[in-house]
């Protein structure tokens, strides 16, 4: 099965498009746009497609909550034996009220503050990926004043070139991820002489949206010549967290079947005892996601036509941030219009405000657009520049639709400031 098999939820029929048994014109209608529309069916098999190769080998899918931290899809995950990856004190609060189990959920990002490594030390987490010197003395010190142990993982920077956009690239020397192999072994017998700590893993993550398998090895086979380093130095390791990453199909991209990059893994460790964990975000929720907008103007220029739809890139900010490519396909199949070539843009007042170019449809003022692939960085990364508010996000599961976040009021948005008095 391959990360892009999750497409299979999206399927015109009749004409219109659906995801499952749902056309989009009646979410639509019944929720308004822009929304974003995930797939239950398309979530559950992705989160399966992962679990499956690993057959009766002890590991844990720890889902990165950053791509998509919607509490209904946490929740899902969550009843699916699911563990997280979190990189906040926010994404703990989330993950817990979603109802996942503490000793399922790792740590991981360079900047936890004390604040937010108390919170998850008195939850009682899995394991904190330490991503400094600094954060290894800080956490000693706060296991210490709060009279817990802190369990943890060193987050190692193996140095591969995942060849991925250079914003998403995490595992080169020259980013502020993780520590340099060169000092793991210094920290990991610094850090077994700190009171308080308990060594249990070791973690590394290379960057996102990796397309082939070779990074990947090279990543794990870095990470097990310091695992047998450790071990000489008496130093053992109850798993070994290899991370997110793996990529999905958006256009023509061929990123390996799942299963297959679980098992090109699981062959790098072979006759090690240890349970494997994997943070996999986008490959989880990317495909199982649309953004349904509808079109408010067409505009003819000199050199360019434009469809001026009701979302942007407030609510999808992937194709201005990395000029990222999303598939964009009418509601209703086969218009009456002429084809035209459009670029499909937003009311956000920014040059950058585009959610695709020069794409060929057949337009009317109102017709409804699914922007494909935007289950993941879509809603997480959305903002309310421009004072727009956010989107309302919709859940399907077979003829079922749940609304998951209601859509945001003015009002709501508002909220929070203050006039001065004087
Ligand atoms: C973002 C992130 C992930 C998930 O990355 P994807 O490319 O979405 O799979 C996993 N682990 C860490 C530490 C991350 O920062």
């Amino acid at each position: 099965m391959s990360a892009s098999s999750s497409f299979d939820q999206f399927t015109y029929r009749d004409g219109q498009l659906h995801v499952e048994d749902v056309p989009l014109d009646r979410i639509a209608e019944e929720f308004g746009t822009p929304c974003f529309v995930y797939s239950r069916q398309a979530l559950s098999s992705a989160l399966a497609g992962f679990d499956a190769p690993f057959g009766s080998r002890s590991h844990l899918i720890c889902y990165a909550a950053k791509a998509n931290s919607n509490l209904a899809i946490l929740q899902l995950f969550a009843r699916s034996g699911s563990g997280f990856d979190i990189v906040s004190g926010g994404e703990l609060e989330r993950v817990l009220r979603a109802g996942a189990d503490p000793q399922c959920v790792v740590f991981s990002g360079v900047g936890k503050s004390a604040d937010e490594i108390k919170r998850a030390l008195a939850a009682g987490i899995l394991c904190f990926n330490v991503e400094s010197h600094g954060e290894l003395l800080r956490l000693s010190q706060l296991a210490q004043e709060t009279g817990r142990i802190a369990p943890i993982s060193l987050r190692v920077n193996p140095d591969v070139d995942p060849k991925t956009h250079p914003y998403i690239s995490t595992g080169l020397k020259n980013n502020k991820f993780g520590v340099p192999f060169e000092a793991a072994i210094g920290l990991y017998r610094e850090a077994s002489r700190l009171p308080r700590l308990r060594i249990v893993g070791i973690d590394c993550h290379i960057g996102s949206q990796i397309t082939e398998i070779p990074p990947f090895v090279d990543a794990v086979r870095r990470v097990l010549r310091l695992v047998d380093d450790l071990r000489a130095a008496h130093i053992e390791l109850e798993h070994f967290d290899l991370g997110g990453g793996l990529g999905i199909r958006y256009r023509d991209e061929t990123p390996p079947p799942v299963s297959a990059y679980v098992r090109a893994l699981l062959e790098e460790l072979r006759g090690r005892p240890q349970r494997i964990l994997l943070e996999p975000g986008r490959a989880l929720v990317g495909n199982a996601g649309v953004l349904l907008t509808r079109v408010e103007y067409l505009k003819d220029g000199t050199e360019r036509n434009f469809a001026i739809v009701d979302a942007a890139m407030n609510d999808l900010l992937r194709p201005a941030l990395y000029e990222a490519w999303h598939d964009i396909l009418p509601v209703q199949q086969a218009g009456s219009s002429p084809m035209r070539r459009y670029d499909i843009v937003g009311p956000v007042c920014e040059s950058a405000d585009f959610l695709g170019h020069e794409r060929d449809l057949s337009l009317r003022r109102g017709d409804l657009l699914a922007v494909m692939s935007a289950g993941a960085y879509g809603m997480a990364m959305s903002s309310n520049y421009n004072t727009r508010p956010r989107a309302a996000e919709v859940l399907v599961d077979a003829k079922r639709t749940d609304l998951i976040r209601v859509r945001e009021t003015i009002d709501e948005l508002l909220a929070a400031e203050r006039l001065l008095d004087r």
